[in-house]
């Protein structure tokens, strides 16, 4: 018997990255969209699957879905990269700007997984809390000048706050940054000002986004960056052959012929989270931030994990961010019935 191999140091210190999927019957945990996809694509993509040929590789280039997102971005085709969900374009970014040696900036509270993408690549991480309104100021950017990071995060509107940052605020970050700037922009069709318009005269800005949260498409784990052909000719060093399947790929295609339907669906979902956070502005001593995004984070009176508990012995699943933000609690824009029961279910937690 030959003992067992050692991983890389710190590895086993830390545990899987899972966003819990407890079963509940209401689960508002993890940003998805509450609403069916449009009418017609799983008919479309299945028609679509019968088509393709599986027996030979993918198409490495990407062109069909390249070209479909382009379409619909208005971005140039030779600036846009597909991956499998917005995490596998962040780790492909952090591979070709990061790495050993390199520094990726970020503004706490965030999404964990940009920390977590940038030990995974040997890339050291800066770090800068901000506090509540969680708007960069001048102090900020000033920061970053003073680093000089090789990599900045942004994420606007920002997991968990659902804070959205000015575009001007992104240029004058993108001006003062010598490294490339990406801003997770995984929750722009929310809300907030996309920083896209920006990428034409500042190259290294990269534009990061998902077909999860407002094209529902979590499962098919599809996300892109548009940015300069620069950029993307750098993923293309680092991207592994046939990264994104063909299925992915034609899911992808398919998805965006019913682009419009998609953002029309959309309305409901703001007018969900609105109504969030104007019930819990009316609970006395809780504090609710503003959100562009599809979730609210509040700190309610009590002891957050308690009040999770409470509310999860009730079916309903949010998520307990106290380890990210004091006391806070993040929950997902529902469909109105999910919010109901979630409004009514922290009613009798927080009376009781
Ligand atoms: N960025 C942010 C800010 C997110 O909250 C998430 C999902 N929780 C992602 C990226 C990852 O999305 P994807 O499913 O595209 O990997």
């Amino acid at each position: 018997m030959t003992r067992a191999a050692a991983p890389r140091p710190g590895l086993r210190e830390v545990g899987p990255y899972d966003s819990p999927q407890i079963d509940a019957a209401v689960r508002l945990n993890a940003n998805e969209c509450p609403l069916p996809l449009p009418e017609g694509f799983s008919a479309e993509l299945a028609e679509a699957i019968r088509e393709l040929p599986l027996h030979r590789y993918p198409d490495g280039r990407q062109r069909a879905l390249r070209e479909a997102l382009s379409a619909r971005t208005g971005h140039r085709f030779d600036g846009i990269w597909p991956a499998n969900g917005s995490n596998e374009v962040l780790t492909q970014l952090l591979q070709a700007y990061g790495g050993t040696g390199r520094r990726a900036a970020l503004f706490e509270p965030t999404y964990l997984l940009h920390r977590r993408l940038a030990w995974l690549t040997g890339t050291d991480v800066l770090e800068r809390r901000l506090e509540a309104p969680f708007l960069l100021t001048d102090a900020d950017l000033a920061w970053v000048q003073g680093e000089r990071p090789d990599v900045v995060f942004v994420c606007s509107p920002n997991n968990p706050t659902g804070t959205a940052q000015r575009r001007d605020t992104i240029a004058d970050l993108a001006a003062r940054s010598e490294g490339l700037v990406i801003v997770d922009e995984a929750y722009i069709d929310f809300g907030g000002e996309s920083a896209l318009p920006l990428v034409p005269d500042h190259p290294n800005v990269a534009i990061v986004r998902t077909f999860s949260k407002s094209f529902a498409l979590a499962g098919a784990r599809i996300g892109y960056v548009l940015a300069s052909p620069d950029v993307i000719g750098d993923l293309e060093r680092v991207r592994l052959p046939y990264h994104l399947s063909t299925l992915t790929q034609a899911a992808g295609v398919v998805a965006l012929r019913h682009a419009d339907e998609a953002a029309g669906a959309l309305a409901a979902i703001r007018t969900e989270r609105d109504r969030i956070a104007r019930e819990l502005s009316g609970v006395e001593g809780l504090t609710v931030h503003p959100s562009a995004a599809n979730f609210v984070l509040f700190e309610p009176p009590g002891e957050a994990g308690e009040v999770w508990r409470r509310l999860l012995d009730r079916g309903v699943l949010i998520r307990d961010l106290s380890a990210v933000v004091p006391n806070a609690l993040r929950v997902t824009a529902g469909t109105t019935h999910e919010v109901d029961v979630f409004l009514k279910a922290l009613e009798e937690v927080l009376g009781g």
